[in-house]
């Protein structure tokens, strides 16, 4: 900029407008506001026929923000015009239509933003006080407008980065897949104002698992492993292909631990494409989602491998059965074995009448009683629902019996016949021929006990 402004003698009247006008700008007003008040000072002490306010945009086309009085409001600049404007000078000249146009440039970190312009007719020319004035006004409405510009692109970054944080806290608040998925499909359509949808690989092909809007693709549908899914690389775009339907227009791959674990595909192809602010919105939407789908990944996984049930704290049945195997094979080599089940009698009535929680807390009571009564050496577990099993190694038939008699009458005792329970013992014998022959003998002598009227022990064998 750096042009000095010149007060002629007899502008007092300016002076005072210039600095009410340096006043008003000081609250950064938004744009359309800021090129309002510039036009309430200016008319104070320049008498126009008409003034407009006009923003160049990066390709150098003006456009106009502000237009008072008579008169087109298309701006047609020759160069040297502009040329002028970028060096900070006022342009006057003479209009086809017999009129004149002073401009005065908006200058800020020596790039043009756009001009002020007044105009009048010929016979009431602008003299060079005028143009001194309204460069001076030009000066300072280019500083406001470059702070208008810079703080609303603050509070933009600012929304932008809520917005994105209360995205991750979302996704990041589901363990399960699918959820995690269906989410950031949400989340995507909702950045980017696009139907979205959330791939993930699957062995050789990619599955939808979630979609949102209309994106033209059913959830679960199959596709084979696009280009896009090799890493690495940037933000990819992929052009219709013949045959299948092309993905969107803008896929953002999703990396987590150094894997592609899939894609998040915005837009639909055909469809108007995805602007550079959703775009990079998408983008870093990706990175969150990644890593949530990856954590809800890992947990259902290492659920999948857990030996524990989460309610009751006892192995499950998973565990059981790898306990079961050993046991089964040390049996057929000598060693006594006993299994033992047992299923709560009439839980579904329990619950019915004491409400889901209190059947929780049923089950976690009754896991505490197997517990106390099983020896260390032994294994209880949850074998699922209301069932429970017990792995009794080095144990006879009497021993066994009196092991479930005791549970029995326990959880009898303890809850004043409101829950009892039912059991079944298999002794091994040498018949048997797998594991899963010990478990039905178990489970057809729970069944007698359950026909014979519940809350009993019935031994499957001998
Ligand atoms: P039976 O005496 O023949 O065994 O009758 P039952 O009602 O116990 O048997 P059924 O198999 O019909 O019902 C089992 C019930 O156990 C139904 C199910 O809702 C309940 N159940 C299974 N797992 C849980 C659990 O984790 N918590 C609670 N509260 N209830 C459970
Ligand atoms: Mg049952
Ligand atoms: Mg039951």
């Amino acid at each position: 900029m750096g042009r000095s402004l010149t007060l002629y003698p007899g502008s007092p009247g300016r002076y005072q407008v210039l600095l009410d006008l340096a006043r008003a700008l000081a609250a950064t007003p938004a744009p359309a506001e800021l090129y309002r008040i510039v036009h309430a000072h200016v008319a104070r002490t320049l008498p126009a026929r008409a003034f407009a306010v006009y923003s160049m945009d990066a390709a150098g086309a003006f456009r106009v923000e502000l237009h008072v009085g008579p008169g087109p409001a298309d701006l047609l600049l020759d160069a040297a015009d502009v040329d002028l404007l970028r060096a900070g000078d006022f342009v006057i000249r003479a209009l086809p239509d017999g009129q004149v146009e002073l401009l005065a440039p908006l200058l800020a970190d020596d790039a043009l933003l756009g001009c002020l312009v007044a105009r009048n007719r010929a016979a009431q020319p602008f003299d060079a006080s005028d143009a001194n004035f309204l460069l001076a006004v030009a000066n300072l409405a280019a500083v406001a407008l470059q702070n208008a510009r810079l703080f609303g692109e603050a509070r933009r970054r600012q929304d932008e980065a809520e917005l994105l944080e209360r995205a991750a806290r979302d996704l990041g608040d589901s363990l399960d897949v699918p959820e995690v998925a269906a989410r950031a499909a949400a989340w995507a359509q909702r950045l980017s104002g696009a139907p979205a949808v959330v791939w993930l690989a699957d062995g050789r092909r990619i599955r939808a698992a979630a979609t949102a809007g209309d994106a033209g693709i059913h959830p679960g549908a199959e596709r084979p492993i696009p280009p896009e899914m090799a890493p690495p690389g940037p933000v990819l775009h992929q052009e219709a292909a013949g045959g299948e339907p092309a993905l969107p227009e803008l896929v953002v791959p999703l990396d987590a631990a150094g894997e592609r674990i899939g894609l998040l595909a915005v837009g639909v192809p055909g469809g108007p494409p995805v602007g550079p602010a959703a775009r990079s919105l998408v983008e870093r939407l990706g990175t969150h989602a990644a890593a949530a789908l990856e954590n809800a990944r890992l947990h259902s996984e290492v659920r999948r491998l857990s030996l524990t049930d989460p309610l009751t704290g006892l192995p499950n049945r998973r565990h059981l059965d790898l306990i079961l195997e050993m046991e089964f094979a040390a049996a057929q080599r000598g060693r006594p074995l006993c299994f033992v089940l047992f299923d709560l009698d009439a839980f579904k009535g329990y619950n019915d009448t004491f409400g889901h929680q209190a059947g929780d807390a049923a089950l976690v009571r009754f896991s505490a009683i197997l517990h106390d009564e099983t020896r260390a050496m032994n294994l209880v577990a949850r074998y699922g629902g209301e069932e429970f099993a017990a792995v009794l190694s080095e144990t006879s038939r009497a021993g066994a019996l009196g092991y479930a008699e005791r549970v029995r009458r326990r959880l009898e005792n303890d809850l004043d016949g409101a829950l009892t329970v039912s059991v079944g013992v298999a002794v091994y014998t040498d018949g048997m021929a797998t594991a899963a022959d010990l478990v039905s003998a178990a489970d057809a002598a729970l069944y007698r006990a359950k026909r014979a009227g519940r809350n009993q022990v019935i031994v499957a064998n001998g």
